[in-house]
């Protein structure tokens, strides 16, 4: 499992972490951690930087889950089921890992939405 990179650019608005094992650097997108239609703030606290798979495939469709405070604090649960278990959760010195038979199936899902 590869670790979880910390990228920063040279914009405060962009110094944010990416999605754990994200190698893109194109397409980028801002994304707000507490939506902005819940209600969630502009501040550079509450936004991260994530690639368009990672923000349109996997976060706004449920399958990523981005929480926390940016940049020191976020915690990425990747592999999300209806249920709200994850495959694997990455945090700030945490890498939590689900079980081996759920990790497949989410894998597999995960796959089938990929373009
Ligand atoms: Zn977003
Ligand atoms: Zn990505």
């Amino acid at each position: 499992m590869s670790a979880w990179r910390a990228r920063t650019a040279s914009s405060p608005a962009t110094a944010a972490l990416y999605a754990p094992g994200c190698t893109s650097f194109r397409n980028l997108h801002d994304h707000h951690i507490v939506f902005r239609s819940a209600g969630g703030s502009n501040d550079l606290a509450n936004r991260t930087t994530l690639c368009a798979w990672h923000h349109l495939r996997g976060v706004h469709a449920g399958v990523v889950r981005c929480t926390g405070v940016a940049p020191d604090a976020l915690r990425f649960a990747l592999g999300v089921r209806r249920d709200g278990a994850a495959v694997v959760v990455y945090g700030a010195g945490e890498v939590v890992v689900a079980s081996e038979s759920l990790r497949r199936e989410n894998l597999r899902k995960v796959d089938r939405a990929r373009p």
